[in-house]
């Protein structure tokens, strides 16, 4: 099976969040199984500040964009670790810049910028010696893809009798523009409708996409019945739950290669569920030292690491904080980034209390593999949660986690309960409401745990026994392709 997987982000070349892990482990994961994937990406500065080798491969060609052409010179890498060729789509206009989307405010191009990735990505499919069986679109970015396949590319030999798979990643990102900006995707008006392409007077990039695609599919089962109904679906509720026979949801797995304890260059000591002691041991000196403390802390070591936005229930941590932490039952960790205001209370919380709340502030991937081997257990009180990935890295490296019951953390952590423990499912402490109070039950019943060592061990061996590579996933994201490819397209008119 031939796919084509357009992304507009992917590990190691150019990362602002999970999307990124998953196109950059996914492709890797279904060659495994036996499918031909080539990966179109756009040509961030990014990507040449890897150390990556990239080349070009002398192919290029004019994309039409409104009234003018744009040119997209097509480059060429490697995807470590797998056979999977990465192709980037360069125009220097367009993506040579220093961030992804924008800093505070996106770029006030975007709309252009990703109408020509979608082109792009097809006009180069369009060009290679074999047909593709599946166009398999990422988020926004990538919306445009079945559509243009559908209305424009329709007579392209390596395109006609492909399917489109629409992936959602975050629902709450959905690429709203101008409605004039209709005028540079060459689409005709009569698709800017309300069953279409447009979001209340403005052009959607993620309804385009969930319409015209054949198949839908999102990060998780439990996000998949969530975003058929308000808040979840953000305002596309109505689309997605006329779609409900298209829509599946798919656990993300981890790349592990990257995340493995036994392996990982970032840890000082690799550990297995044999060795977890003396690997966390070693984790937390480097750890006390790389945080300017002169001898680790004995304390359970609970951590976050992410995004420090709402999304991710921050609010509720910084709550929490103020109430626990001059109780000294634990020292906490955060590292990410956020808005001003957050980081500013976060930095408060550690300068009230030194020694207990550490906190750094900064995108730092080799610093979170640290982060999560030193650490006993893991926050992530999320308001919502597409899949997560936090918490699977945390189970990899036995590190316990504390979760809200929310998306995907539903479907992957499994709450210590009497029963759930005594049948050894047990993987993690879950809490209902998002409240701060509920996140300090969950915590204070881990916290509770963690002293009965015994118990705390046989969780750790638990959790660290479990499987959350890529290949279960990429074994049903086969099994949908199949599906849909079997299937005739959606109708378009
Ligand atoms: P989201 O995509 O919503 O941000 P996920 O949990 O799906 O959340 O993925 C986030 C990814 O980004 C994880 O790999 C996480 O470890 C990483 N990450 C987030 N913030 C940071 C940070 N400040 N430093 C290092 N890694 C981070």
């Amino acid at each position: 099976m031939r796919v084509l997987m357009v992304a507009s982000e992917a590990v190691p070349f150019a990362k602002t969040g999970g999307l990124a892990d998953v196109a950059g482990a996914l492709p890797g994961a279904l060659e495994r199984l036996g499918c031909d994937v080539t990966l179109v990406m756009p040509a961030y500065r990014d990507v040449f500040t890897k150390g990556l080798p990239i080349e070009e491969t002398g192919l290029s060609f004019e994309v039409p964009l409104g009234a003018r052409r744009a040119t997209a010179r097509i480059l060429r890498g490697r995807l470590p670790g797998s056979d999977v060729t990465p192709f980037f789509i360069a125009n220097d206009a367009c993506f040579d810049r220093p961030t992804l989307y924008g800093g505070a405010e996106d770029y006030a191009d975007n709309a252009e910028r990703f109408i020509f990735f979608a082109r792009a990505a097809l006009e180069f499919a369009g060009r290679q010696d074999r047909p593709f069986d599946i166009l398999h679109c990422h988020d926004w970015q990538a919306g445009l893809v079945p559509a243009y396949q559908k209305l424009a590319y329709r007579a392209w030999p390596m395109l006609s009798q492909a399917r489109a798979v629409m992936t959602i990643h975050n629902m709450a990102y959905q690429g709203l523009f101008w409605h004039w900006d209709m005028l540079l995707t060459g689409f005709d008006w009569k698709y800017f409708n309300w069953q279409q392409m447009e979001f209340f007077g403005q052009l959607s990039f993620l309804k385009t996409g969930l319409v015209f695609a054949d198949a839908i599919s999102t990060v998780s089962p439990t996000y998949a019945k969530e975003i058929q109904h308000a808040p979840g679906g953000c305002g596309l509720e109505g689309v997605l739950a006329a779609r409900s026979d298209a829509l599946v949801g798919i656990v993300n797995g981890i790349d592990t290669t990257v995340w493995n304890p036994a392996v990982d260059r970032h840890i000082p000591r690799g550990y297995g569920p044999d060795t977890v002691a003396e690997g966390k041991d070693a984790a937390r000196i480097a750890l006390a030292a790389r945080l300017g403390h002169a001898a680790p802390d004995p304390r359970p070591l609970v951590a976050l690491v992410g995004r420090l936005v709402e999304q991710k229930g921050i609010d509720l941590v910084i709550e929490m904080l103020g109430r626990m932490a001059g109780g000294g039952r634990a020292h906490f960790v955060i590292l990410g980034t956020g808005s001003a205001d957050t980081e500013d209370a976060l930095r408060h919380a550690a300068a009230a209390y030194p020694g207990t709340i550490d906190v750094v502030i900064g995108f730092d991937e080799e610093f979170a593999h640290l982060v999560f081997a030193a650490a006993d257990i893991a926050l992530v009180p999320s308001r919502y949660e597409p899949c997560g990935l936090t918490q699977l890295y945390a189970l990899r490296y036995g590190t316990i986690p504390v979760v809200r019951a929310t998306g995907g953390l539903v479907d992957t952590v499994v709450d210590a309960t009497p029963e759930t423990l005594a049948s050894g499912r047990a993987s993690g402490f879950v809490f209902e409401a998002f409240d701060s109070l509920a996140l300090e039950h969950a915590l204070d019943r881990a916290l509770l745990a963690h002293a009965d060592r015994t118990l705390w061990s046989g969780l750790v061996r638990h959790v660290m026994d479990q499987d959350w590579s890529w290949d279960a996933s990429a074994r049903e994201y086969v099994r949908l392709f199949e599906r849909v490819r079997a299937a005739p397209p959606v109708a378009v008119s």
